[in-house]
């Protein structure tokens, strides 16, 4: 098969982080992604999202192998793994700084913090990434970025870079539609995110779109939690010229009393249900798949 041949085919991905077992709430979003691709006849793809070398494990990349398999996906061997396309990543990132869009921030989670609670500031806008980053640091030339700092997107500049805005497409049962990006929204309710993590090189934000371009997914299939990071993914796309996917996000899977179930949420591990002998049928069931 040529490449454009299979650009065209309906292409989505599972993008776990093995910092723990899988849950109820990743099968739910494996399966989702598993069964589109089963509708449409394409491709699903794995990618290891282990950027965070402290908290990804070897073990839990190979139980969630284990995981999947067991719940009757299959997919190319082996998977992308994140860890491995620093040099991508690097690229991407020195195209937008030599646009004009970033900055090194040497601000911690606690200076930002102290900027925030200052009686003269308001209650600060919480974006995708927590609360909106007061820009203490903007403007800082990227010659002063050192070994401690973070690299920051200006997200003005970036809205008044591309002028006309990008959209993208919902397919997802929550907010479907086509979502129009909109300056106003970026920078009061976004605000910089950052690009590459202080000794981490990249951040979710910047692989994820590259990924997504680099394994040429057509619809990106997760949670709901992350519709407004969308934002941020659309515009790194419009940014660095590649295509937009399509977005569903499909509702969480909440426990009993309606609170999402987090990874560290053990009893319902994939691994437990397969321990105590229950089958794929049963998770789909629990699910409602
Ligand atoms: N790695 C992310 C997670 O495990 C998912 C990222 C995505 O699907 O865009 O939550």
């Amino acid at each position: 098969m040529n490449s454009i041949e299979r650009d065209m085919r309906y292409t989505t991905r599972f993008a776990p982080s093995p910092t723990g077992p899988l849950h109820l709430g990743h099968a739910f979003s494996a399966l989702t992604a598993w069964d589109r691709v089963q509708a449409r006849g394409g491709r699903f793809l794995l990618r290891i999202e282990d950027i965070d070398r402290d908290r990804s494990r070897p073990e839990f990349e190979a139980l969630i192998e284990t995981d999947l398999r067991w719940l009757g996906l299959d997919w190319p061997r082996p998977p992308m793994r994140q860890s491995e396309r620093m040099d991508a990543y690097r690229a991407a990132l020195d195209r937008l700084a030599a646009m004009g869009l970033c900055y090194p921030c040497r601000c911690s989670r606690g200076d930002i913090r102290a900027v925030l609670s200052a009686p003269q500031e308001g209650a600060p806008a919480i974006g995708p990434d927590g609360p909106v980053y007061p820009g203490t640091c903007r403007g800082r030339p990227m010659a002063q970025a050192g070994p401690d700092d973070s690299i920051r997107l200006d997200m003005a500049r970036a809205a008044a870079h591309l002028g006309q805005l990008p959209s993208f497409e919902e397919t997802g049962p929550i907010h479907p539609g086509r979502h129009a990006l909109d300056a106003a929204a970026l920078i009061g309710g976004v605000g910089d995110a950052v690009l590459a993590r202080r000794a981490m090189g990249t951040s979710y934000h910047l692989s994820v779109v590259v990924d997504d371009a680099a394994q040429g997914i057509t619809e990106v299939v997760r949670g709901a939690d992350l519709f407004e990071a969308t934002q941020v993914h659309v515009l790194l796309q419009a940014l660095l010229g590649l295509p937009v996917p399509a977005y569903h996000h499909h509702d969480l899977v909440r426990d009993a009393d309606g609170k999402r179930l987090a990874k560290r949420d053990d009893a319902r591990a994939l691994c437990a249900f397969r321990a105590e002998g229950l089958g794929p049928a049963a998770i789909r069931d629990m699910v409602g798949l």
